[in-house]
């Protein structure tokens, strides 16, 4: 293949721009804040679950706290009637005033244990609370700074979508003057091997460092000035400078 030498020189620009653009990629694809987000939209998973799961373990509490008053209410309503029975003298048989006093000390003795029933419950439902709050705080503050870390995440996409534009923009600049038959295997190599071209330098191919023999030197010198060259090491195209050492 022949190209001119300015054309040839182009792909070194051109490659110093895909590299550049290569970088921007990497970068987008390995921000810190990516990591960060993921780890923290697990715990924020997580934190909700169980922010539900104690929400459900109140709400059970608080219809048992309502059911166990009711039974207090009922006992205690039953224990009035009876003492008003007692109180208004219309029941004169001992035998059925034994027995309403002791149906009345039963009901006691069982408003107490009801009202214990609720105690308990009353403390379940208090820690049930109060987990409920820790869980849905944790949760909230979670929530804020992962919405930190994506505005962080969002800046950096927004600057490195600024350069990746920029350096887009000159790379048309720089395609415009290389021939579409020596851009198409420098694209072509670029696929195969990460980078197209690369310059020959003080002797050394820069693509894969390694430096050319004297044989392959000599080729070089021998080659008029608008043969495209290939590294016979890496293949990529060697670009002759001022400082190839020729
Ligand atoms: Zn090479």
């Amino acid at each position: 293949m022949k190209a001119a030498p300015a054309a040839q020189k182009r792909l070194l620009d051109l490659a110093e721009l895909d590299s550049v653009l290569d970088r921007l990629a990497h970068r987008r694809r390995t921000l810190p804040e990516l990591a960060v987000i993921d780890e923290q939209s697990r715990q924020y998973a997580q934190l909700a679950t169980q922010a539900i799961a104690a929400e459900t373990e109140a709400g059970d509490l608080a219809r048992e706290q309502t059911k166990a008053e009711n039974d207090v209410d009922t006992v205690r309503i039953r224990a009035e009637r009876d003492q008003k029975r007692l109180d208004s003298g219309m029941v004169t048989s001992p035998k059925d005033l034994s027995s309403l006093q002791s149906e009345i000390a039963s009901l006691h003795r069982r408003q107490g244990d009801l009202e214990e029933v609720v105690l308990e419950i009353m403390e379940r439902r208090e820690a049930a609370d109060a987990k409920v709050n820790d869980l849905v705080a944790k949760r909230d503050e979670l929530a804020t700074t992962r919405a930190a870390a994506e505005d962080r995440r969002d800046a950096a996409l927004a600057e490195i979508g600024k350069e990746a534009a920029d350096a887009e923009s000159r790379r048309s600049d720089v395609v415009a003057e290389i021939p579409a038959d020596l851009l198409a295997l420098y694209e072509k190599l670029r696929g195969q091997y990460g980078v197209g071209a690369a310059m020959l330098h003080g002797g050394r191919c820069m693509g894969c460092k390694v430096s050319l023999s004297i044989a392959d030197m000599n080729r070089i010198k021998a080659a008029p000035h608008d043969e495209v060259l290939r590294c016979e090491e890496c293949r990529r195209i060697l670009v002759r400078t001022p400082e190839s050492g020729i």
